[in-house]
């Protein structure tokens, strides 16, 4: 093991800092500087970007991020108690970690970066996938960011690999695979962490594309794949019926058997479907 750098490891940083992990902010930490290192790796080239990293905390992936070479890094933290430790890391790496007391789902931290951009978190479950939505539908594609590296529970993270004819298969593997390489990159046991979740958890690595693998509006694709999902034990037939009257027939000029459930339909196939209907 070898140390990345010269600052205090985070176990002392935590105690210092009286940073007692609280359940309402979702606050499991990574303490392994080499495991947050790995991770900060998996983004990519780190040292020709920006990285918008999300919930810092005490700053493992922050830390790693900058060892790693990170041109610059805007980390959004909610928690107050962490701003001290970060500012730390801050005066060991002058001029390269922005730091912003906020709540990510209300500030939009794109615009203070300079493209290229890549995003970079270890978020609480229900944050992350809402952020993910939100960054995966934005109102251009190209999107400002050239990457998403995120930590999710092993079930999410299975849920935006997810292939058609499979449980995971659904709403975010569909928005996921239409315009990024959306990739499992590492796996974490609950021991990783302190205080360690129920669950393992997994790195996700999404790439964006420059165009979306398959032509289609991205309103319509949204809402004809939400329909679908929504009551995805049913034919597609009664599944999509509000959507128009003749729905049997867009389904088959889709290449859609009006009895196929959502579930075994291919991005393709719902990128044909969403053209037929605009
Ligand atoms: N990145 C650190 C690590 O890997 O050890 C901490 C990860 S911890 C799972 C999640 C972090 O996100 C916590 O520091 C928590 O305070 C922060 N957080 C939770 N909700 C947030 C929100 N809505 N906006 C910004 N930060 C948030």
């Amino acid at each position: 093991m070898s140390q990345i750098d010269p600052l205090p490891p985070l176990r002392q940083v935590i105690a210092d800092h009286g940073l007692t992990a609280r359940k309402s902010l979702g606050q499991n930490f990574l303490l392994d500087l080499n495991l947050t290192a790995k991770i900060a790796r998996q983004a990519g080239t780190l040292d020709t970007h920006d990285i918008l990293e999300i919930g810092p905390g005490p700053g493992g992936l922050t830390r790693g991020l900058l060892a790693e070479g990170a041109r610059h890094v805007l980390a959004i933290e909610k928690d107050t108690r962490c701003l001290p430790a970060l500012e730390e890391i801050a005066a060991a790496y002058p001029g390269r970690l922005t730091i912003l007391n906020a709540d990510a789902l209300d500030v939009d931290p794109l615009r203070h970066l300079t493209p290229p951009i890549r995003i970079a978190a270890n978020l609480p479950y229900n944050v992350g996938t809402e952020l993910l939505i939100r960054w995966l539908t934005p109102p251009q594609w190209p999107p400002v960011w050239d990457s998403l590296t995120l930590m999710f529970q092993r079930e999410v993270a299975d849920r935006i690999v997810a292939q058609p004819g499979t449980k995971a298969y659904g709403r975010l593997a569909l928005l996921a695979q239409w315009r990024t390489e959306a990739r499992i990159v590492m796996s974490l046991p609950p021991e990783a962490f302190t205080p360690p979740p129920k669950v393992s958890s997994a790195v996700v690595h999404l790439t964006a594309l420059a165009q979306p693998r398959f032509e289609a509006d991205a309103k319509t694709l949204e809402a004809v794949v939400a329909k679908a999902f929504n009551q995805r034990r049913k034919m597609l037939r009664a599944a999509l019926k509000g959507l128009a009257p003749d729905i049997e027939d867009r389904l088959i000029a889709a290449g859609i058997k009006p009895t196929q459930r959502a579930e075994t339909v291919t991005l393709e196939q719902f990128c044909a479907l969403a053209r037929l209907m605009t």
